[in-house]
């Protein structure tokens, strides 16, 4: 991804793609000090734009780094960025981190609060799952409690699970893998909150160790508004196997039907499809 033409907007300034780089005593490469946002931007327009400026924002202050960005001028950076790489259906992802400076130990106050953001076209991020309804491996990592993590940061230190995790899930041929929490309930995907459908209702977790997707709270209100019941509630293993339909959520992920989580199996059934088909067009609308 580092190769290639195009703009990043850094700290204020539109730079080359292949200049966009940072020093290598970066506080957040050696110690995750950063956060960020994967936004999508349809027909010219990024869906929830201004919640996930806010959620940014957000992150940086559970993370004891303010952004020295508001949520405008993040809004501007984004259409900013949009508009000199000439696209219009696009993956946004802005990150926020701390810079290289004075210091260079665990504590960095010294250190600059810096803004970056980059977009490019992305295409569906399971592939031909969204048809067939996507293999899931069940994850050996536990999403930590919220005692451990501030879990409501959507922060890159929060991802070396994921990525693990993502890792063995494709070593056995899967595209994703699902997470319990500390406690043993059903938390998430890698990178995508998950919902299960039993009944002609759903059921997704709560979320008190996972990343409340902006996706995941859209659907809610989307089935809501349907008349479909849902049931935010704790969610045990051993419940996997009376679901008849789960699907994933999020900006990449959008609405992903699953077909299978280790040895269970589920239907891409009409609910599932309804919902995602639902979904596309209110991103476009
Ligand atoms: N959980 C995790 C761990 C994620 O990385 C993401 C993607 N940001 C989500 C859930 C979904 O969040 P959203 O709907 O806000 O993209």
């Amino acid at each position: 991804y580092d190769d290639r033409d195009g703009y990043i907007w850094m700290d204020g300034k539109l730079v080359e793609w292949r200049g966009a780089n940072v020093h290598i005593l970066t506080h957040a490469l050696h110690y995750a000090s950063a956060v960020f946002e994967g936004e999508r931007c349809y027909n010219g327009k990024i869906f929830k734009s201004t919640e996930h400026s806010e959620r940014l924002r957000t992150s940086g202050e559970l993370l004891d780094m303010p952004l020295p960005y508001s949520v405008e001028e993040i809004n501007a950076a984004k259409e900013a960025v949009l508009k000199a790489n000439n696209l219009t259906d696009a993956y946004v992802r802005a990150i926020a981190w701390r810079g290289a400076g004075e210091d260079m130990g665990v504590a960095s106050k010294r250190n600059p609060i810096r803004l970056a953001v980059a977009c490019w076209s992305w295409g569906n991020y399971y592939g031909d799952a969204k048809m067939k309804g996507a293999k899931l491996d069940i994850a050996k990592w536990k999403r930590p409690s919220p005692e451990t993590i501030p879990h409501a940061a959507k922060a890159a230190g929060l991802y070396m699970i994921c990525t693990m995790s993502k890792h063995a899930a494709e070593a056995k041929g899967c595209s994703d893998a699902m997470m319990f929490d500390y406690r043993g309930y059903v938390a998430e995907a890698t990178g995508a909150n998950i919902f299960f459908v039993k009944d002609g209702e759903v059921h997704t977790p709560i979320p008190d160790a996972i990343l409340n997707g902006i996706t995941r709270q859209t659907v809610i209100g989307m089935l809501r508004d349907m008349q479909i019941k849902v049931h935010e509630r704790r969610i045990e293993a051993s419940e996997l196997e009376g679901f008849e339909q789960c699907f994933l959520t999020g900006t990449a992920a959008e609405v992903t039907p699953v077909g299978q989580i280790g040895d269970y199996n589920f239907e891409v059934g009409d609910l599932t499809k309804r919902i995602s088909t639902e979904y596309e067009k209110l991103v476009r609308a």
